[in-house]
């Protein structure tokens, strides 16, 4: 009965570690978008302002495809730090 009991507290307290640390890693992601995208918050994606979108990739990482406003050397940052996730 104990041991039962032992099993199913470190499966709690490990499934907590695992969220809290996965909250975190999508955090620094969300951060690094919102870093490459242009700023200027103007909408035009439909997602409200760029940390919209910032959320929005981390749902759908192509959802940048909808900033027009992300082209050039932005554009090439932001898909060289895709494509090393
Ligand atoms: S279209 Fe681009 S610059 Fe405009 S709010 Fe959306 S992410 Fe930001």
């Amino acid at each position: 009965m104990i041991g039962i009991l032992i099993v199913t507290l470190l499966a709690f307290f490990l499934s907590l570690i695992i969220v809290i640390l996965d909250s975190k890693l999508q955090n620094k992601k969300e951060g690094k978008f919102l870093e490459l995208l242009p700023g200027y918050n103007c909408g035009a994606c439909g997602f409200g302002s760029c940390s919209g979108m910032a959320k929005k990739m981390c749902e759908d990482i192509n959802a940048y495809k909808k900033c027009k406003p992300l082209k050039g050397q932005n554009l090439e940052n932001m898909e060289d730090y895709i494509s090393k996730l």
